[in-house]
């Protein structure tokens, strides 16, 4: 491919926001352009985009009648702002993040119509994620008719996982109709994981515990590259607490809301994914700066449970891989939130863990304390930049 044949646009829809990202096709991988997201969807919308470089392109609000009412609009609204900054470069794929893979797909691909009826399957596996995803899919596809669409999975990475690792302890029937863990957050661990191997192979080639704190949160046990065991299950809520959701909970807890409180299936849903986690304990907020600042005894709760089950469960992340030869911190609370980083390493010295209070006080790229046995480490995910590289991957083999 020759350099900058044109540019790899990468497009990440939620409920209410479109997340885009454009990387130049160079010969050394995808290269980041231009990035942005058209959030507030249906009620009040903005688009804000930026240069790689952080050269503001577009930040605008609507107040009449000419708002981008759904993801399709939004879109032609991103479409034509974007003009400026492809210089009349064409648009060579679109990446779409898909949070649902399924059983059957373990790596990114091209999407045509027999791909898409097989993700509308997946819908009632992530019923708040998969359908905007979609919907996004077929944006793109409306607006860029001919361009190739890639799908890349969060769940796809996680395959790699032993049976023992997938399971439930439920009868087998149950596995075969694929209620089984699926684990997510899967691009940003293997961005994780290539980044660890490319700065250093021998630790790349080994153990890592990888804690992606953001909003959603997981954890990761990664061998030699590749995802043996995951915090999160069949759903997004299983594993750790979260901005609101609950993580893992007793399920006879949620049999009892159902017979004996009375509550409703969608009353239940509700609570877990959006009443939740640090936002349900903590009464003040989802985001971990305000519940800092908040200076209340439910706010001091609710990071020091968060703190205690991040920790338990790097032990069990350990565990599963048989030691660990670093522990990696990512996303917005793990690249942010130093408070966060030493409560949860607090106590996990038996493993060789040890914060460098400085380090972490500054953010360091390497946290731990000089000599430590486990690195502890502070990476910046890059989802997007991973399904730019998957896309064209996908595109190159397309030829
Ligand atoms: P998402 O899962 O939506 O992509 P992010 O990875 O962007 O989420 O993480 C967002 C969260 O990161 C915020 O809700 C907040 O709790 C935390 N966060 C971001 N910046 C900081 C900061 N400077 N200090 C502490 N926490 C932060």
């Amino acid at each position: 491919m020759s350099p900058d044949a044109g540019i790899v646009l990468v497009l990440n829809a939620g409920s209410s926001s479109l997340k885009f990202a454009g990387f130049a096709a160079t010969p050394a991988g995808p290269r980041p352009r231009f990035a942005g997201q058209v959030e507030g969807i249906g009620a009040a919308p903005r688009l804000v985009a930026k240069t790689a470089a952080g050269e503001g392109i577009a930040d605008h609000r609507w107040d009449g009648g000419d708002a981008p009412a759904n993801h399709a609009e939004a879109l032609g609204v991103i479409v034509r702002g974007l003009d400026k900054a492809l210089h009349g470069e064409p648009i060579l794929g679109i990446g779409h993040r898909v949070v649902h893979g399924g059983t059957d797909f373990a790596a990114p691909m091209r999407i045509d119509d027999a791909t898409m009826a097989a993700l509308e399957t997946l819908v009632p596996l992530a019923p708040l994620h998969q359908p905007h995803n979609l919907v996004g899919i077929r944006a793109a596809a409306e607006h860029f008719p001919g361009v190739p669409q890639v799908a890349c999975f969060d769940t796809a990475f996680h395959r790699t996982q032993g049976w023992a690792a997938q399971t439930f302890a439920l009868p087998p029937r149950f596995y075969d109709a694929g209620i089984r863990r699926y684990g997510f957050h899967g691009l940003s661990y293997e961005y994780i994981a290539r980044r660890i191997a490319a700065e250093d192979p021998t630790l790349g080639a080994g153990r890592l515990v990888v804690a992606h704190l953001g909003n959603g949160a997981s954890l990761c046990a990664i061998e030699g590259g590749r995802s043996r065991a995951s915090t999160m299950g069949f759903t997004a809520l299983d594993g750790i607490p979260m901005g609101t959701r609950s993580g893992q909970i007793d399920p006879g807890v949620i049999l009892h809301m159902i017979d004996r409180l009375g509550m409703t299936t969608a009353e239940v849903t509700k609570l877990l994914y959006n009443g939740s986690g640090l936002k349900g304990m903590s009464g003040v907020s989802q985001d971990v700066r305000q519940i800092e600042a908040a200076g209340t005894e439910a706010a001091a709760h609710a990071l020091e449970h968060f703190a205690f089950r991040v920790r338990r469960e790097i032990g069990a992340m350990a565990a599963s891989i048989g030691g660990i030869d670093a522990l990696v911190f990512t996303a917005g609370i793990g690249e942010n939130a130093q408070g966060v980083r030493a409560r949860i390493c607090a106590g996990l010295e038996f493993l060789g863990i040890t914060l460098d209070a400085a380090r972490n006080a500054a953010h360091a790229a390497e946290i731990s304390v000089a000599g430590a046995a486990v690195k502890v480490l502070v990476r910046r995910t890059d989802e997007e930049g991973m399904i730019a590289g998957h896309t064209l991957g996908v595109l190159n083999r397309l030829g």
